[in-house]
Protein backbone atom coordinates (compact mmCIF):
# COMPACT_ATOMS: atom_id res chain seq x y z
CA UNK A 1 0.00 0.00 0.00
CA UNK A 2 1.20 3.49 -1.02
CA UNK A 3 2.12 5.82 2.00
CA UNK A 4 0.66 8.73 -0.07
CA UNK A 5 -2.25 10.21 -2.19
CA UNK A 6 -1.63 12.24 -4.92
CA UNK A 7 -3.62 15.05 -5.88
CA UNK A 8 -3.51 17.48 -8.72
CA UNK A 9 -3.30 21.51 -7.44
CA UNK A 10 -4.61 23.86 -9.38
CA UNK A 11 -0.63 25.29 -9.80
CA UNK A 12 -0.45 22.52 -12.21
CA UNK A 13 1.62 20.56 -9.95
CA UNK A 14 0.74 17.23 -7.84
CA UNK A 15 1.20 17.37 -4.07
CA UNK A 16 1.77 13.72 -2.20
CA UNK A 17 -0.65 13.84 0.51
CA UNK A 18 0.18 11.77 3.95
CA UNK A 19 -2.35 8.61 4.10
CA UNK A 20 -2.47 9.21 7.56
CA UNK A 21 -3.63 12.69 6.95
CA UNK A 22 -6.18 11.74 4.51
CA UNK A 23 -7.48 8.96 6.82
CA UNK A 24 -7.21 11.81 9.72
CA UNK A 25 -9.84 13.94 7.41
CA UNK A 26 -11.45 10.64 6.79
CA UNK A 27 -12.57 9.93 10.42
CA UNK A 28 -13.09 14.19 10.94
CA UNK A 29 -15.20 15.01 8.17
CA UNK A 30 -17.13 11.68 7.10
CA UNK A 31 -15.82 10.08 3.64
CA UNK A 32 -18.31 11.98 1.71
CA UNK A 33 -17.07 15.28 3.14
CA UNK A 34 -13.69 14.40 3.29
CA UNK A 35 -14.25 14.19 -0.94
CA UNK A 36 -15.39 17.84 -1.49
CA UNK A 37 -12.42 18.82 1.05
CA UNK A 38 -9.66 17.05 -0.96
CA UNK A 39 -11.39 18.77 -4.31
CA UNK A 40 -10.72 21.93 -3.20
CA UNK A 41 -7.08 21.58 -3.56
CA UNK A 42 -8.17 21.62 -7.24
CA UNK A 43 -10.31 24.97 -6.64
CA UNK A 44 -8.43 27.99 -6.97
CA UNK A 45 -6.82 29.59 -3.53
CA UNK A 46 -8.28 33.09 -2.68
CA UNK A 47 -5.96 36.20 -2.45
CA UNK A 48 -6.80 38.84 -0.08
CA UNK A 49 -5.62 41.91 1.80
CA UNK A 50 -6.43 44.42 4.76
CA UNK A 51 -7.29 47.99 3.93
CA UNK A 52 -5.26 50.14 6.81
CA UNK A 53 -7.71 52.12 9.08
CA UNK A 54 -4.96 54.00 10.74
CA UNK A 55 -4.18 55.41 7.13
CA UNK A 56 -7.84 55.55 5.19
CA UNK A 57 -10.24 57.33 6.77
CA UNK A 58 -13.83 56.99 5.70
CA UNK A 59 -14.49 60.51 4.47
CA UNK A 60 -11.11 61.64 3.43
CA UNK A 61 -10.10 59.15 1.70
CA UNK A 62 -13.20 57.46 -0.42
CA UNK A 63 -12.07 57.83 -3.68
CA UNK A 64 -8.76 56.24 -2.82
CA UNK A 65 -10.74 53.53 -1.14
CA UNK A 66 -12.77 53.31 -4.90
CA UNK A 67 -9.98 53.99 -6.89
CA UNK A 68 -8.10 50.48 -5.44
CA UNK A 69 -11.56 48.94 -5.42
CA UNK A 70 -11.22 49.04 -8.88
CA UNK A 71 -7.32 48.58 -9.66
CA UNK A 72 -7.57 44.72 -7.70
CA UNK A 73 -10.77 43.95 -8.32
CA UNK A 74 -11.54 43.57 -4.83
CA UNK A 75 -14.43 41.45 -3.27
CA UNK A 76 -15.68 42.58 0.21
CA UNK A 77 -14.22 39.51 2.63
CA UNK A 78 -17.53 38.18 4.99
CA UNK A 79 -16.19 38.03 8.16
CA UNK A 80 -13.56 41.35 7.95
CA UNK A 81 -14.70 45.02 7.06
CA UNK A 82 -11.40 45.78 6.29
CA UNK A 83 -10.84 42.57 4.38
CA UNK A 84 -11.01 42.02 0.39
CA UNK A 85 -10.32 39.32 -2.27
CA UNK A 86 -8.20 40.55 -4.98
CA UNK A 87 -7.18 39.44 -8.25
CA UNK A 88 -3.53 37.87 -7.90
CA UNK A 89 -2.84 39.11 -11.56
CA UNK A 90 -3.01 42.83 -10.48
CA UNK A 91 0.36 42.57 -8.10
CA UNK A 92 -1.16 44.91 -5.30
CA UNK A 93 1.97 43.83 -3.82
CA UNK A 94 4.30 45.61 -6.15
CA UNK A 95 2.11 48.62 -6.39
CA UNK A 96 3.73 51.70 -4.52
CA UNK A 97 0.44 51.58 -1.99
CA UNK A 98 2.02 48.93 -0.42
CA UNK A 99 5.27 50.35 0.10
CA UNK A 100 2.98 53.33 1.78
CA UNK A 101 1.21 50.30 3.99
CA UNK A 102 -2.10 51.77 2.53
CA UNK A 103 -2.60 47.61 3.20
CA UNK A 104 -1.60 44.27 4.49
CA UNK A 105 -1.51 41.34 2.21
CA UNK A 106 -3.18 38.61 4.17
CA UNK A 107 -4.70 34.99 3.97
CA UNK A 108 -8.64 35.99 3.67
CA UNK A 109 -9.26 33.15 6.41
CA UNK A 110 -6.58 34.46 9.00
CA UNK A 111 -8.49 37.71 9.00
CA UNK A 112 -10.97 36.09 11.24
CA UNK A 113 -9.02 35.47 14.62
CA UNK A 114 -8.19 39.39 15.22
CA UNK A 115 -11.38 39.93 14.22
CA UNK A 116 -12.99 37.55 17.04
CA UNK A 117 -10.63 39.08 19.37
CA UNK A 118 -12.41 42.52 18.70
CA UNK A 119 -9.51 44.87 20.19
CA UNK A 120 -10.60 48.48 21.10
CA UNK A 121 -8.62 51.72 21.19
CA UNK A 122 -7.41 52.57 24.52
CA UNK A 123 -6.42 48.88 25.79
CA UNK A 124 -3.61 47.00 26.56
CA UNK A 125 -3.20 43.91 24.12
CA UNK A 126 -0.54 40.69 23.58
CA UNK A 127 -0.09 39.52 20.44
CA UNK A 128 1.66 36.69 21.54
CA UNK A 129 3.36 34.78 19.04
CA UNK A 130 3.06 38.23 16.10
CA UNK A 131 5.61 37.22 13.21
CA UNK A 132 4.87 38.26 10.19
CA UNK A 133 2.23 40.91 11.64
CA UNK A 134 -1.05 40.05 10.32
CA UNK A 135 -2.81 39.65 13.44
CA UNK A 136 -0.68 42.99 14.72
CA UNK A 137 -1.77 45.20 11.96
CA UNK A 138 -5.38 44.09 11.90
CA UNK A 139 -5.61 44.64 15.63
CA UNK A 140 -3.97 47.58 15.13
CA UNK A 141 -5.88 48.98 12.86
CA UNK A 142 -8.68 48.20 15.42
CA UNK A 143 -6.97 49.95 18.36
CA UNK A 144 -6.63 53.47 15.97
CA UNK A 145 -3.44 54.10 17.94
CA UNK A 146 -4.67 54.30 21.60
CA UNK A 147 -3.58 52.07 24.17
CA UNK A 148 -0.53 49.66 24.05
CA UNK A 149 0.09 46.86 21.97
CA UNK A 150 2.80 44.14 22.70
CA UNK A 151 3.83 42.30 19.31
CA UNK A 152 5.85 39.50 20.33
CA UNK A 153 7.69 36.95 18.19
CA UNK A 154 10.63 34.51 19.59
CA UNK A 155 12.12 33.57 16.58
CA UNK A 156 14.90 37.12 15.96
CA UNK A 157 14.84 36.68 12.25
CA UNK A 158 11.07 36.89 12.08
CA UNK A 159 10.55 39.73 14.95
CA UNK A 160 12.65 42.00 12.25
CA UNK A 161 9.98 41.43 9.61
CA UNK A 162 7.39 41.78 12.03
CA UNK A 163 9.12 44.97 13.19
CA UNK A 164 9.41 46.07 9.28
CA UNK A 165 5.77 45.55 8.84
CA UNK A 166 4.43 47.29 12.21
CA UNK A 167 6.76 50.28 10.77
CA UNK A 168 5.23 50.48 7.11
CA UNK A 169 1.78 50.07 8.31
CA UNK A 170 2.20 53.18 10.28
CA UNK A 171 1.58 51.87 14.00
CA UNK A 172 2.09 54.59 16.43
CA UNK A 173 1.38 52.43 20.15
CA UNK A 174 3.19 48.91 19.73
CA UNK A 175 6.11 47.72 21.08
CA UNK A 176 8.16 44.90 19.52
CA UNK A 177 9.66 42.16 21.19
CA UNK A 178 11.57 39.04 20.76
CA UNK A 179 10.75 37.00 23.84
CA UNK A 180 9.99 33.19 25.21
CA UNK A 181 6.60 33.23 26.60
CA UNK A 182 7.63 31.98 29.96
CA UNK A 183 9.91 35.33 30.05
CA UNK A 184 7.20 37.48 29.06
CA UNK A 185 4.79 36.15 31.78
CA UNK A 186 7.02 36.29 34.74
CA UNK A 187 6.75 40.09 33.91
CA UNK A 188 3.45 40.92 33.14
CA UNK A 189 0.91 38.82 34.83
CA UNK A 190 -2.95 39.59 34.75
CA UNK A 191 -1.40 42.48 32.71
CA UNK A 192 -3.32 42.57 29.32
CA UNK A 193 -7.07 43.02 28.09
CA UNK A 194 -7.05 40.96 25.49
CA UNK A 195 -4.65 38.38 24.66
CA UNK A 196 -3.74 37.18 20.69
CA UNK A 197 -2.32 33.27 20.45
CA UNK A 198 -2.12 33.04 17.09
CA UNK A 199 -0.19 29.33 17.66
CA UNK A 200 2.92 27.50 15.60
CA UNK A 201 0.97 24.69 14.52
CA UNK A 202 0.77 21.88 12.15
CA UNK A 203 -0.22 23.98 9.31
CA UNK A 204 -2.78 21.23 8.06
CA UNK A 205 -4.87 24.63 6.36
CA UNK A 206 -1.98 25.82 4.73
CA UNK A 207 -1.13 22.80 2.12
CA UNK A 208 -2.80 23.85 -0.64
CA UNK A 209 -1.16 27.60 -0.37
CA UNK A 210 1.83 25.81 0.68
CA UNK A 211 2.50 22.75 -0.71
CA UNK A 212 6.41 22.26 0.93
CA UNK A 213 4.54 22.31 4.34
CA UNK A 214 3.32 18.68 3.69
CA UNK A 215 6.73 17.24 3.81
CA UNK A 216 7.05 18.51 7.74
CA UNK A 217 3.51 17.00 8.57
CA UNK A 218 3.81 13.67 10.60
CA UNK A 219 1.84 12.38 13.49
CA UNK A 220 4.68 13.13 15.36
CA UNK A 221 4.73 16.83 14.35
CA UNK A 222 1.28 17.22 15.40
CA UNK A 223 2.30 16.22 18.67
CA UNK A 224 5.17 17.57 19.59
CA UNK A 225 3.16 20.90 18.41
CA UNK A 226 0.07 20.16 20.54
CA UNK A 227 2.48 19.67 22.77
CA UNK A 228 4.23 23.38 22.29
CA UNK A 229 1.17 24.83 22.24
CA UNK A 230 -0.50 23.91 25.25
CA UNK A 231 2.79 25.30 26.79
CA UNK A 232 2.34 28.70 25.32
CA UNK A 233 -1.55 28.77 26.44
CA UNK A 234 -0.28 28.23 30.11
CA UNK A 235 1.32 31.48 29.81
CA UNK A 236 -0.91 33.31 28.14
CA UNK A 237 -3.52 32.32 30.63
CA UNK A 238 -1.01 34.14 32.89
CA UNK A 239 -0.64 37.05 31.65
CA UNK A 240 -4.53 37.75 30.83
CA UNK A 241 -6.31 40.31 33.78
CA UNK A 242 -9.42 38.68 34.89
CA UNK A 243 -12.38 39.68 32.72
CA UNK A 244 -9.96 39.80 30.16
CA UNK A 245 -10.34 37.86 26.32
CA UNK A 246 -8.01 35.15 25.14
CA UNK A 247 -8.59 34.24 21.65
CA UNK A 248 -6.31 31.27 20.40
CA UNK A 249 -6.07 30.32 16.40
CA UNK A 250 -4.41 27.86 14.67
CA UNK A 251 -4.32 27.20 11.14
CA UNK A 252 -4.89 23.57 10.89
CA UNK A 253 -7.38 20.70 10.88
CA UNK A 254 -6.43 18.21 13.59
CA UNK A 255 -8.89 18.22 16.94
CA UNK A 256 -5.69 17.52 19.20
CA UNK A 257 -3.94 21.53 18.42
CA UNK A 258 -7.86 22.54 18.51
CA UNK A 259 -10.96 21.62 20.18
CA UNK A 260 -8.60 18.89 22.24
CA UNK A 261 -6.25 21.41 23.08
CA UNK A 262 -9.22 24.05 23.85
CA UNK A 263 -10.33 20.81 26.33
CA UNK A 264 -7.19 20.23 27.74
CA UNK A 265 -6.68 23.86 28.69
CA UNK A 266 -10.36 24.19 30.21
CA UNK A 267 -9.64 20.76 32.14
CA UNK A 268 -6.64 22.69 33.59
CA UNK A 269 -8.32 26.05 34.19
CA UNK A 270 -11.83 26.58 35.30
CA UNK A 271 -11.48 30.26 35.59
CA UNK A 272 -11.62 30.32 31.85
CA UNK A 273 -14.51 29.96 29.95
CA UNK A 274 -14.64 28.91 25.81
CA UNK A 275 -17.50 31.60 24.26
CA UNK A 276 -17.45 29.19 21.14
CA UNK A 277 -15.28 27.95 18.56
CA UNK A 278 -15.36 28.43 14.44
CA UNK A 279 -13.49 26.75 12.02
CA UNK A 280 -13.30 28.06 8.18
CA UNK A 281 -13.03 25.50 5.84
CA UNK A 282 -11.04 26.10 2.04
CA UNK A 283 -14.38 23.95 0.92
CA UNK A 284 -17.01 26.12 2.37
CA UNK A 285 -15.47 29.42 1.75
CA UNK A 286 -13.31 31.28 -0.20
CA UNK A 287 -10.10 30.41 1.88
CA UNK A 288 -7.55 28.20 3.63
CA UNK A 289 -8.22 26.38 6.63
CA UNK A 290 -8.14 27.90 9.99
CA UNK A 291 -9.75 27.48 13.84
CA UNK A 292 -10.51 30.21 16.16
CA UNK A 293 -11.62 29.76 20.02
CA UNK A 294 -12.35 32.66 21.86
CA UNK A 295 -11.97 32.37 25.72
CA UNK A 296 -12.58 34.41 28.60
CA UNK A 297 -11.39 34.96 32.19
CA UNK A 298 -13.56 35.00 34.84
CA UNK A 299 -13.67 38.64 36.51
CA UNK A 300 -15.01 37.44 39.82
CA UNK A 301 -12.39 35.07 41.37
CA UNK A 302 -9.43 36.39 43.29
CA UNK A 303 -5.98 35.89 41.56
CA UNK A 304 -2.26 35.60 43.26
CA UNK A 305 -0.07 36.64 40.98
CA UNK A 306 2.02 33.47 39.86
CA UNK A 307 5.76 33.73 40.46
CA UNK A 308 7.02 30.59 38.67
CA UNK A 309 9.95 28.65 40.76
CA UNK A 310 12.31 29.13 37.69
CA UNK A 311 12.17 33.22 37.83
CA UNK A 312 15.52 33.82 39.21
CA UNK A 313 16.58 31.60 36.02
CA UNK A 314 14.33 33.64 33.74
CA UNK A 315 15.40 36.90 34.85
CA UNK A 316 18.86 35.98 34.24
CA UNK A 317 17.95 34.71 30.37
CA UNK A 318 16.11 38.12 30.18
CA UNK A 319 19.99 39.65 30.76
CA UNK A 320 21.69 37.33 28.26
CA UNK A 321 19.00 37.89 26.00
CA UNK A 322 19.27 41.62 26.14
CA UNK A 323 20.80 42.54 23.06
CA UNK A 324 18.62 45.26 21.86
CA UNK A 325 19.08 47.01 18.53
CA UNK A 326 20.77 49.79 19.49
CA UNK A 327 23.58 49.27 22.30
CA UNK A 328 22.54 47.59 25.91
CA UNK A 329 19.86 49.01 27.99
CA UNK A 330 17.42 51.47 27.30
CA UNK A 331 17.96 54.79 28.56
CA UNK A 332 14.32 56.03 30.72
CA UNK A 333 13.38 59.76 30.74
CA UNK A 334 13.53 58.88 34.93
CA UNK A 335 17.12 57.75 34.96
CA UNK A 336 18.76 60.55 32.03
CA UNK A 337 18.08 63.90 31.98
CA UNK A 338 20.06 64.16 28.33
CA UNK A 339 16.75 62.78 27.13
CA UNK A 340 15.11 65.99 27.69
CA UNK A 341 17.47 67.17 25.44
CA UNK A 342 16.76 64.60 22.87
CA UNK A 343 13.10 66.12 23.03
CA UNK A 344 14.17 69.55 22.94
CA UNK A 345 15.80 68.35 19.38
CA UNK A 346 13.00 66.38 18.37
CA UNK A 347 9.69 69.37 19.29
CA UNK A 348 12.16 71.55 17.43
CA UNK A 349 12.26 69.38 14.27
CA UNK A 350 8.48 68.93 14.97
CA UNK A 351 7.47 72.41 15.35
CA UNK A 352 8.80 73.13 11.55
CA UNK A 353 8.25 69.90 9.91
CA UNK A 354 5.29 68.51 11.68
CA UNK A 355 2.91 71.15 12.81
CA UNK A 356 0.07 68.66 13.08
CA UNK A 357 1.78 65.86 15.04
CA UNK A 358 0.89 65.02 18.46
CA UNK A 359 2.49 62.10 20.55
CA UNK A 360 0.40 59.84 22.93
CA UNK A 361 0.70 59.40 26.09
CA UNK A 362 4.30 57.85 26.74
CA UNK A 363 8.01 58.45 27.17
CA UNK A 364 11.00 58.95 25.38
CA UNK A 365 13.90 56.38 25.16
CA UNK A 366 16.70 55.80 23.67
CA UNK A 367 18.31 53.00 22.23
CA UNK A 368 21.58 53.83 21.37
CA UNK A 369 21.28 56.98 18.52
CA UNK A 370 18.03 56.21 17.92
CA UNK A 371 15.12 58.18 19.40
CA UNK A 372 11.69 56.28 20.32
CA UNK A 373 8.40 57.22 21.59
CA UNK A 374 7.49 53.96 24.19
CA UNK A 375 3.95 54.04 24.28
CA UNK A 376 1.90 54.09 27.98
CA UNK A 377 -0.50 51.58 28.70
CA UNK A 378 -3.92 53.97 30.68
CA UNK A 379 -3.59 52.14 34.08
CA UNK A 380 0.44 53.61 34.00
CA UNK A 381 1.59 50.02 34.90
CA UNK A 382 3.93 50.16 31.49
CA UNK A 383 7.16 52.16 31.12
CA UNK A 384 11.03 52.10 30.46
CA UNK A 385 11.01 49.81 33.21
CA UNK A 386 9.21 47.32 32.55
CA UNK A 387 11.30 46.44 28.95
CA UNK A 388 14.51 46.43 31.03
CA UNK A 389 16.72 43.72 30.23
CA UNK A 390 14.05 42.47 27.67
CA UNK A 391 15.21 42.06 24.06
CA UNK A 392 13.37 44.54 22.03
CA UNK A 393 13.18 44.97 18.59
CA UNK A 394 10.83 47.94 18.51
CA UNK A 395 10.30 49.85 21.76
CA UNK A 396 7.73 52.64 20.07
CA UNK A 397 7.56 54.31 17.79
CA UNK A 398 11.19 55.72 16.16
CA UNK A 399 11.17 59.63 16.45
CA UNK A 400 14.67 60.01 14.69
CA UNK A 401 18.08 59.49 14.98
CA UNK A 402 20.69 61.75 17.08
CA UNK A 403 23.07 63.80 15.53
CA UNK A 404 25.41 66.05 16.82
CA UNK A 405 23.11 69.02 17.99
CA UNK A 406 20.24 67.88 15.62
CA UNK A 407 17.51 65.26 14.88
CA UNK A 408 17.13 63.33 11.30
CA UNK A 409 13.25 61.99 11.79
CA UNK A 410 13.27 58.07 11.24
CA UNK A 411 11.44 56.50 8.09
CA UNK A 412 8.77 55.08 10.47
CA UNK A 413 7.87 58.61 11.59
CA UNK A 414 6.84 59.47 7.91
CA UNK A 415 4.93 56.03 7.66
CA UNK A 416 3.54 56.71 10.92
CA UNK A 417 1.67 60.47 10.27
CA UNK A 418 -1.25 61.74 7.54
CA UNK A 419 0.34 64.03 5.01
CA UNK A 420 -1.78 66.32 6.83
CA UNK A 421 0.29 66.77 9.89
CA UNK A 422 3.07 67.55 7.21
CA UNK A 423 4.36 71.11 6.72
CA UNK A 424 5.57 70.11 3.29
CA UNK A 425 4.82 67.59 1.16
CA UNK A 426 6.08 66.52 -2.25
CA UNK A 427 2.87 64.32 -3.56
CA UNK A 428 2.99 62.20 -7.20
CA UNK A 429 0.52 59.76 -8.65
CA UNK A 430 1.22 55.96 -8.27
CA UNK A 431 1.99 55.87 -12.09
CA UNK A 432 4.06 59.04 -12.31
CA UNK A 433 8.01 58.51 -13.35
CA UNK A 434 8.96 60.48 -9.84
CA UNK A 435 6.70 57.87 -7.20
CA UNK A 436 9.60 55.35 -8.88
CA UNK A 437 12.71 57.14 -9.27
CA UNK A 438 11.74 58.08 -5.36
CA UNK A 439 11.29 54.01 -4.09
CA UNK A 440 14.53 53.79 -6.33
CA UNK A 441 16.32 55.70 -4.21
CA UNK A 442 16.58 58.60 -6.53
CA UNK A 443 16.81 62.76 -5.87
CA UNK A 444 14.01 64.48 -7.86
CA UNK A 445 13.75 67.83 -8.83
CA UNK A 446 11.40 70.27 -6.78
CA UNK A 447 9.06 71.55 -9.72
CA UNK A 448 7.44 73.77 -6.90
CA UNK A 449 10.65 75.43 -5.99
CA UNK A 450 9.54 76.23 -3.26
CA UNK A 451 10.37 73.63 -0.83
CA UNK A 452 13.29 73.86 2.68
CA UNK A 453 13.80 71.36 4.66
CA UNK A 454 12.38 68.15 5.56
CA UNK A 455 9.52 67.34 3.42
CA UNK A 456 7.18 64.32 2.78
CA UNK A 457 7.48 62.16 -0.32
CA UNK A 458 4.01 61.03 -0.60
CA UNK A 459 2.20 58.84 -3.17
CA UNK A 460 -1.34 60.91 -3.78
CA UNK A 461 -1.15 62.14 -0.63
CA UNK A 462 -0.30 58.85 1.39
CA UNK A 463 3.41 59.46 2.70
CA UNK A 464 6.15 56.95 1.94
CA UNK A 465 8.67 58.50 3.57
CA UNK A 466 11.60 61.67 3.87
CA UNK A 467 13.27 64.07 1.09
CA UNK A 468 15.35 67.39 1.82
CA UNK A 469 14.65 70.11 -0.18
CA UNK A 470 17.26 72.50 -1.06
CA UNK A 471 18.50 74.33 -4.18
CA UNK A 472 15.28 73.32 -5.89
CA UNK A 473 16.43 69.00 -5.38
CA UNK A 474 14.95 66.73 -3.32
CA UNK A 475 17.21 64.86 -1.23
CA UNK A 476 16.07 60.88 -1.12
CA UNK A 477 16.03 59.68 2.13
CA UNK A 478 14.50 56.45 2.05
CA UNK A 479 16.70 54.27 4.50
CA UNK A 480 18.56 51.95 1.66
CA UNK A 481 17.27 48.17 2.36
CA UNK A 482 13.78 50.08 1.44
CA UNK A 483 14.79 50.82 -2.23
CA UNK A 484 13.35 48.73 -5.54
CA UNK A 485 16.22 48.03 -7.49
CA UNK A 486 14.10 47.83 -10.32
N1 LIG B 1 0.17 35.77 14.03
C1 LIG B 1 1.05 35.75 12.89
C2 LIG B 1 0.43 36.55 11.78
O1 LIG B 1 -0.79 36.73 11.77
O2 LIG B 1 1.15 37.03 10.90
C3 LIG B 1 1.40 34.35 12.48
C4 LIG B 1 1.98 33.57 13.60
S1 LIG B 1 2.56 31.96 13.17
C5 LIG B 1 1.11 31.09 12.97
C6 LIG B 1 3.15 31.39 14.71
C7 LIG B 1 4.40 32.07 15.20
O3 LIG B 1 4.76 31.47 16.46
C8 LIG B 1 5.61 31.94 14.30
O4 LIG B 1 6.07 33.21 13.91
C9 LIG B 1 6.65 31.22 15.16
O5 LIG B 1 7.95 31.69 14.97
C10 LIG B 1 6.16 31.51 16.57
N2 LIG B 1 6.62 30.50 17.57
C11 LIG B 1 7.29 29.36 17.35
N3 LIG B 1 7.55 28.74 18.51
C12 LIG B 1 7.06 29.51 19.48
C13 LIG B 1 7.05 29.41 20.90
N4 LIG B 1 7.56 28.36 21.55
N5 LIG B 1 6.48 30.40 21.58
C14 LIG B 1 5.93 31.46 20.95
N6 LIG B 1 5.90 31.59 19.61
C15 LIG B 1 6.46 30.63 18.89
Amino acid sequence: MSESSDIQTTASSVVALPDSYVQQMQALLGVKEADEFLASFNAPRAYGLRLNPLKLSDDANQPAIQALKQQFSLRPIPWCETGYYYNETTRPGKHPYHQAGIYYIQEPSAMSAAQALDPQPGETILDLAAAPGGKTTQIAGRMQGEGLLISNEIHPARARILSENVERYGIRNAVVTCAPPDVLSARFPLFFDRIMLDAPCSGEGMFRKDPDAIGEWSPDHVQMCADRQADILEHAAIMLKPGGRLVYSTCTFNRSENELAMEAFLAKHPEFKLERTERLWPHHCEGEGHFVAVLTKDASMGYTIFVPMNQAATSQRDQRNATQRGKGKPKSSGSNSSLASDMALFEAFAVEALPGFKLGPGEPVRFGDALYWLPHDREGRFSAASIEGLKVVRPGLQLGELKTKRIEPAHALALAIRSEEAAQLASFEAEAPETAAYLRGEALSDASGNLSGWTIAAVDGFPLGWAKASGGQLKNHLPKGLRRLT
